[in-house]
């Protein structure tokens, strides 16, 4: 028997979680025994080491050491080349760190683990989702699902919360905790999301973010200071040296740490034969970092504005991620809302035990996919034995979990006039549930046009300046007079991940869902070439 696992795949940290059976779901820790295993990857010859021992590293052998990888995912551009000049992009990294998650699952679970489900911030687009998969892929994971990290944290924050109705006409009450705004500060990203949970049907309102904006970026904001203050006392500058700067992010994050318990830190910084002891306030930290706190104030307000919600609406305040201790993110959330954020949520975890929720579900109807298709003939009921996934193992707390896009979807249009003016249409507009499909119609531009080329982006803009290209796909279609009708049926799957079809509107009929080429992605080659690279690859 395999198990499936939840992964919160994270800039800074990875976590990884199981359900049993009652729907109750905990954290698998790794072969050290640590809840979290840091993003670090180290290349040592043929040899991977992943996690604390990489990041033990990181100051003495920073030529060799990748992390912080998340933030690169969807870009084409490798972030490391090995000794012997081997090119190696996000997503073959993210993979190693997978497939050590694995290996350490197995080894604690005492059994194979194939099939996993796998958290992305809300805000990821289709090209950053597609990349998280292919990771999960490489790294010999079936991936079940993509799901977003917000939605995993409101569904184990929900689950675990005694304000359920109990009983009710169906037999179970659903958790309700009313409308819920989750405010995720990771290592690299910062996500909003603003959901109702009501009668254990769990919907996603509005959600946005910044993938360049996380404890990195507060790190950063105290590095700068330690260093213009040890510069200041004749020392040289420690951005100057791979292996001093990766050593001054080491000593910045450590404080930044300790600020959050006390009211001052003190960093011991040598170079050049200089020593300094280098004493920084938690309130200079706030002033430093005043900056950074206040962008996710305005993207916190938008989104609420977004779902037409005032503070006032808001029931509850899930703060995620490790960065959430940092007091100055508690006051902020305190002074906008007049209400106190959740005690007693687990930061670093809770975006993990509800992946491992999902994973359940959806290993749960797959299984009673599999039985229904045993019975066939035998007229036996297997669906209200397993029919309903997660909605029975938890006996109605939760029923439905409803998400939505991050980001609009369209379509390259141009003018029927002036061939020469493109513009954006956007067929699915942000914010929208998911799974979804909408059309749009577009019109031949010349007499016998035998291909329709549909360019697909991402954006709100009419403006393509304004707007990114994702994915694009040529359609032979059939030959009519100019301005002949073509339906482009777009859809976003429940993973966050397009499809297209097309529809010839002059005879009704369909031709066909098309394989969108990613050029950001990995090719099907690619795919095949990476992935024996990861098997092959030792991590330790
Ligand atoms: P996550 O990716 O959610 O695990 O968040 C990791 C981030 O949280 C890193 O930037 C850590 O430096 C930061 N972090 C963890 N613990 C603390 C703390 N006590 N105070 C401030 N930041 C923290």
């Amino acid at each position: 028997m395999t198990r499936v696992v939840g992964i919160d795949l994270g800039t800074t940290y990875c976590a990884v979680a199981v359900a049993d059976r009652s729907g109750s779901p905990s954290v698998v820790r790794n072969r050290e025994g640590e809840n979290i295993t840091p993003s670090v990857v180290m290349f040592q010859g043929d040899t991977v080491v992943v996690g604390s021992q990489a990041k033990r590293s990181a100051a003495t052998a920073p030529d060799h050491v990748v992390q912080f990888v998340k933030r690169y995912m969807g870009e084409t551009k490798p972030v490391y080349h090995s000794e012997s000049g081997t090119p190696y992009r996000p997503e073959e990294i993210s993979a190693l760190l997978l497939k050590r998650l694995k290996e350490d699952a197995e080894i604690m679970l005492g059994q194979p683990v194939e099939q996993a489900v796998i958290t992305v911030p809300a805000y990821f687009d289709d090209v950053r989702r597609k990349a998280t998969q292919d990771a999960g892929r490489l790294a010999g994971f079936e991936v079940l699902r993509i799901v977003n990290e917000p939605t995993a944290a409101a569904l184990a924050y929900g689950l675990g919360q005694s304000s359920v109705n109990d009983g009710g006409e169906d037999g179970g009450g659903g958790a309700t905790i009313g409308n819920v705004l989750v405010y995720d500060l990771g290592g690299g990203t910062f996500d909003v999301t603003v959901m109702r949970v009501e009668d254990g049907d769990y919907t996603v309102i509005a959600t946005d973010g910044d993938r360049n904006l996380g404890g990195f970026d507060w790190d950063g904001a105290l590095m700068n200071y330690l260093n213009g203050a040890f510069m200041a006392s004749g020392g040289p500058d420690l951005n100057e040296d791979s292996g001093l700067q990766a050593e001054l992010r080491d000593k910045a994050e450590i404080a930044k740490r300790t600020l959050s318990n006390a009211p001052q830190a003190v960093a011991m910084l040598s170079a050049g034969g200089r020593h300094e002891q280098i004493r920084v306030t938690r309130e200079k930290f706030e002033e430093i970092s005043a900056e950074l706190l206040d962008r996710t104030r305005i993207i916190t307000e938008a989104v609420l504005e977004e779902a037409r919600l005032g503070w006032a609406d808001i029931d509850r305040i899930l703060l995620v991620g490790g960065s959430t201790r940092m007091p100055m993110v508690q006051e902020l959330i305190r002074r906008l809302s007049g209400k106190e954020p959740e005690r007693g949520i687990a930061q670093d975890e809770v975006v993990a035990l509800g992946a491992a929720l999902v994973a359940l579900d959806a290993a749960v109807r797959a299984e009673a996919a599999e039985e229904k298709r045993k019975y066939v003939g035998s007229g036996a009921s297997v669906e209200s034995a397993f029919g309903d996934g997660l909605a029975r193992l938890t006996k109605g707390k939760v029923k439905s979990i409803k998400d939505v896009t991050s980001q609009s979807l369209g379509m390259v249009t141009t003018d029927s006039e002036n061939h020469d003016r493109q513009f954006n249409t956007v067929i699915i507009p942000h914010n929208t549930p998911v799974p979804d499909k909408k059309s749009d119609i577009f019109l031949t531009l010349f007499d016998r046009q035998r291909r329709l080329r549909v360019q697909v982006t991402e954006g709100n803009d009419e403006e393509l300046a304004y707007v990114k290209i994702v994915g694009e796909s040529t359609i032979e279609i059939p030959q009519y007079p100019k301005g002949a009708p073509f339906e482009v049926f777009y859809s976003y799957d429940v993973d966050g991940i397009i499809h297209v079809e097309v529809k010839d509107g002059t005879t009704g009929k369909w031709l066909g869902e098309f394989e969108l080429e990613r050029p950001d992605n990995l090719s099907p080659a690619e795919l095949a070439e990476f992935g024996d690279r990861v098997a092959r690859a030792s991590t330790f």
